[in-house]
């Protein structure tokens, strides 16, 4: 294994949907050569701090990080938080926020699937999630076990997807609102995987709602989105950041660790502008 100098900030553990302990994803991360990464998990940082100490032995460099769920304008839109204080008592709340009320929709979700003859109930929802954070990817999951679905794919298809007979939208922080609390604990705000989902005038939106980067290295964009993205960054100094947004659940996913990461160096970038936020650095080298 070649060490390197590459870091991939975008990862996720049991804490939310993804399918590794968070132990498990630092020694993933680390047999690829890395050292350096962060835990984005959805709407909580129990990841990182189930992992830190670990992270700390081995020698990985952790950052801390989340996938906060957020609303654009009635759209569902996901902001990566780095660099802020693990123990500010702002952001737990908004975690604590967020669980609720990823709990009060999962709920009306079963009272949905219910109605459409399926019978099922939190309790099997809280067996399936444990202590992470509920995402519909469980009641799919909860779906598949009880046999109402083969897979987790025809749940989605069939009932859970977005607008879908047993959807319910959620009533998540604004993107301001959001980018106000991170900032507050000292963290820097990226808008996630812009490429797929949102074109320059609402970049616009999300600058003048001071937004601090954006994602450009994502395994959904292709060379033109990477291209396009930097230029915007670089236009607006803007932070860069990417990674592989691993989940464990299908195949090819391990492969994307150690590949689609960015460099180093975008840590530092990230640590410099959090300094300014918290006042401790007047000015950006
Ligand atoms: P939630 O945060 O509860 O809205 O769930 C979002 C998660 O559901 C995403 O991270 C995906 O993993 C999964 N998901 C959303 N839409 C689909 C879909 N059409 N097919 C399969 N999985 C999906
Ligand atoms: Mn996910
Ligand atoms: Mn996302
Ligand atoms: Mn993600």
């Amino acid at each position: 294994m070649i060490v390197n100098t590459k870091t991939d900030l975008h990862l996720h553990t049991t804490a939310s949907d993804g399918r590794l302990t968070p132990k498990e994803v630092v020694d993933l991360v680390y047999s690829k050569g890395l050292r350096s990464m962060a835990i984005t998990d959805h709407d909580t940082l129990q990841g990182y701090i189930d992992a830190k100490s670990y992270a700390d032995t081995i020698g990985m460099d952790l950052l801390t990080g989340v996938e906060l769920t957020t609303d654009y304008n009635g759209r569902e839109c996901h902001i990566l938080a780095y660099g802020f204080d693990p123990e500010s008592e702002s952001m737990q709340t908004l975690f604590i926020d967020q669980r609720f009320k990823r709990k009060e929709r999962a709920t009306e979700i079963v009272k949905k699937l219910n109605k459409l003859g399926f019978d099922l109930e939190m309790d099997d929802i809280r067996a399936e999630s444990g202590k992470a954070t509920i995402s519909r990817n469980h009641i799919a999951d909860v779906m598949r076990h009880k046999s109402f679905v083969a897979t987790r794919k025809e749940a989605f298809d069939r009932y859970l997807f977005t607008g879908g007979p047993a959807y319910v939208q959620n009533e998540y922080i604004t993107v301001a609102q959001a980018i106000e609390t991170v900032h507050e604990s000292g963290g820097v705000c990226i808008l996630a995987h812009p490429g797929p989902y949102y074109i320059f005038e609402d970049l616009r939106y999300f600058l003048n709602a001071g937004i601090d980067g954006l994602e450009y290295i994502h395994p959904s964009h292709n060379f033109q989105t990477q291209k396009k993205l930097k230029e915007y960054a670089d236009n607006y100094q803007l932070l860069l950041t990417g990674g592989s947004d691993f989940h464990g659940i299908k195949p090819f996913e391990e492969q994307l660790v150690g590949t689609v990461c960015v460099d180093r160096s975008r840590v530092d970038a990230i640590l410099d502008r959090s300094k300014v936020a918290i006042g401790i650095k007047e000015t950006q080298s």
